[in-house]
């Protein structure tokens, strides 16, 4: 959680995320659960903590889409690359790359 509300501020006017947690049983590296305001990042990345970053800012990307949009929007997407656009503007992803 704590990852989650330092890179929440980059995030204004979102609905902020209650829950995020490590699991085992994920059959990709993260997802957001937006409907329920959850991140879940799969255990076995727990000790990279900058690839948990990147992950939480995806997630986060992810979460602000759908609760604007009301639906997923592709990570390729021009809404999704907007998004990773004004991050990169602001030096979100400074020391992360
Ligand atoms: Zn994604």
């Amino acid at each position: 959680m704590a990852i989650v509300r330092f890179y929440e501020v980059y995030f204004p006017n979102v609905a902020p995320i209650t829950s995020a947690e490590f699991v085992f049983e994920l059959d990709c590296p993260s997802r957001v659960l937006p409907e329920i305001d959850r991140i879940e990042i799969s255990q076995s990345l727990s000790s990279f903590v900058k690839l948990c970053c990147f992950l939480v800012l995806h997630e986060l990307i992810h979460n602000k889409l759908y609760k604007k949009h009301g639906n997923p929007q592709s990570d390729t997407g021009d809404v999704f690359r907007e998004e990773v656009k004004r991050l990169w503007e602001q030096g979100v992803y400074d020391g992360l790359l």
